[in-house]
This record gives C-alpha cells, structure tokens and sequence, in this order.
C-alpha cells in the first residue's frame, strides 16, 4: 500500500474497510466466503472510485488485493478461520514486534552512521548485541523515570503512589530507589539502581528508632526464626522498605545480604508470603515480620503462622 503514495486519509479508509474496528466489522470478519466475496466485490468498485479520486488513471489497490491478499486472508484469517483454531472474534496483530523492530532497525542504522560516516549500517553479530543491550536500557531507564513523573509513559494507576518528586528522589537511600523500582520493573533494578535520576552523592537513611520489634522470647515463635526476628529489626530500622497501594498487596524489602537486591512480599487472600529462601524454608522471614510490623499486623502473622512441615520431615 506505501508503494501506492496513497494519501494516509485514504489508506486509512481502506484499512477500515478490511480490517474493521471496534465498532465496525471489516472484511476480514466476514462469515463465510460467500460473504467474503460479495463484499470483496461491492469493496473493490468503492475502492477503484477512491483511488481515481485521488487523480490516479489506473487504480491499482483492488487488483492488487484480489490477486495478492484475498485467497490468503480467506485461508489464514478470516472469521470463521479464527473460530475454528479457537482464537474468537478478535484479532491478533504483530505492529507490536513489527514496530519494535522498526525502532531497532533506526537505532542501528543510526549509532552506525555517527560512528562511521559514510559506511554500511550492516553490523556484526557482537555490534548488533550491544547496539540492542543499550537500545533496551534506554527503555528501561524511560519506564524507572515514570516514578518521577519525567518519562514517556505514565504509571499504571495500580503503581500510582509510587510516584516522588525528583528531590524526594534525591533524598531516599539506595535500597529504597532500588524497591521503588523493582516493584515497577522486577528485571531492571539490579542493573539500573541509580536511575532513574542521576546518581545521588549521599545514600540517607531514615532510622525510626520509636519503632521496634516485641521482644523475640515473647512471641513464642521457635529459636530458629531469632535469626529472621533480628534482621527484620535491622530492615525495620533502616526504613528499607518500600509499598505499593494496598490494592495489588505487593511491598519490597531490600535484602541485607545484597544490597542490590529486592525480595517482593505478596498479600492474597491466602495470607503473606516472599520469594526469599527463608520463607520458603520457614514459611516466616525477615522481610515478611519487617513488613508486617510496618502494617501494624505482625501479631497476626505471629498468630497464623506455622512451621514449615514438609521441612521438617526430610
Ligand atoms: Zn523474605
């Protein structure tokens, strides 16, 4: 169709016509092929008219059409097509991928004629994996600055309090930029903790030193989650976690051991739990009493908690 010079107006009108919209059926959501070939007929003398329209001597869209597109379209997606490989009525596009690649193509192009004026932008295999590793980094770092509100796309409103002002930003420590992030982008905090912001000089920590865990002896709990008890005290103090809106029941504690790293916590309705080795081991861990002491539900937690049987039997 590009290869036409179409106006986009009238592209966009034959577009409609096969494929349809929300409102519209198109083409291709004809119910059989005798439905299929009566509106491809009635379609190919509007689009003739159209096209002639355009100052055009020979219209070349329909012929085109019937003699390229038509046969596959009835073979490959047509409605009844869809139905029978279990796919419904909706359609299913590729323009993410196909625009995706687009981009990439572009940028490889680019970062290869500002390297090397005048050269082929064909790259080697070693090039097109760091050209495509900065390419992804990029949106990564625009999807992190969505927390400050400075980036091509917008939070989901389900992550909206995640969002801080940029001198907010400023002042959190590293764990907490890194939970912010890891709850908005579980795979890019590790390697992007300073973004989104420029990197920040000095990591403050907010102690809340009111605040403290119940003694562990009075919790009743068994001595080898004492362990657990004292490092949610140290978490708790750090301040290092960070939540978003009780409605998806996540929060982030950053880890003691890696200080790169994020443990999510999930609230269901089936109770707590956290993708750390400690939970799974002990069905309680630091990061979980930390959070829920932050919640003010740790005597629940306590309450409901049960030792790990299957751990216990091997
Ligand atoms: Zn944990």
């Amino acid at each position: 169709m590009t290869s036409l010079f179409l106006p986009d107006k009238i592209k966009a009108e034959f577009l409609l016509d096969i494929f349809g919209d929300r409102s519209t059926k198109g083409l291709i959501d004809s119910d059989d092929n005798e439905d299929f070939d009566a509106r491809l007929l009635s379609l190919e003398k509007s689009w003739d008219e159209r096209e002639i329209a355009t100052g055009k001597e020979k219209p070349l869209f329909s012929s085109y059409f019937v003699a390229n597109i038509a046969e596959d379209m009835k073979e490959k997606m047509f409605l009844p097509v869809r139905r029978s490989t279990g796919l419904g009525d909706n359609c299913y596009f590729n323009n993410c991928p196909e625009s995706m690649n687009s981009c990439l193509k572009k940028e490889i192009n680019h970062q290869k004629k500002s390297s090397n004026l005048g050269e082929s932008s064909k790259c080697s295999y070693s090039e097109f994996a760091d050209i495509s590793q900065k390419f992804v980094e990029k949106y990564q770092r625009n999807i992190h600055r969505a927390i400050l509100g400075d980036s091509p796309y917008m939070l989901a409103p389900e992550c909206a309090d995640l969002e801080v002002f940029k001198e907010q930003w400023e002042k959190l420590s590293k764990g907490r930029k890194i939970a912010k992030i890891t709850l908005l982008d579980e795979c890019g905090a590790e390697d992007n903790e300073e973004s989104p912001a420029s990197p920040s000089t000095s990591a403050s920590r907010s102690c809340s030193s009111s605040q403290i865990l119940p003694d562990f002896e009075s919790t009743g709990l068994p001595s080898n989650l004492k362990q657990s008890w004292s490092n949610a005290e140290m978490i708790f103090q750090k301040n290092e976690f960070t939540k978003v809106q009780a409605s998806s029941g996540l929060s982030a504690v950053i880890s003691l051991r890696k200080p790169n790293q994020v443990h999510i916590i999930k609230k269901a309705s089936g109770g707590i739990s956290c993708d750390c080795d400690g939970f799974k081991n002990y069905k309680m861990c630091s990061h979980e009493i930390a959070a829920s002491q932050q919640d003010g539900t740790l005597r629940e937690l306590i309450a409901k908690w049960q030792p790990n049987l299957s751990n216990i039997v091997q």
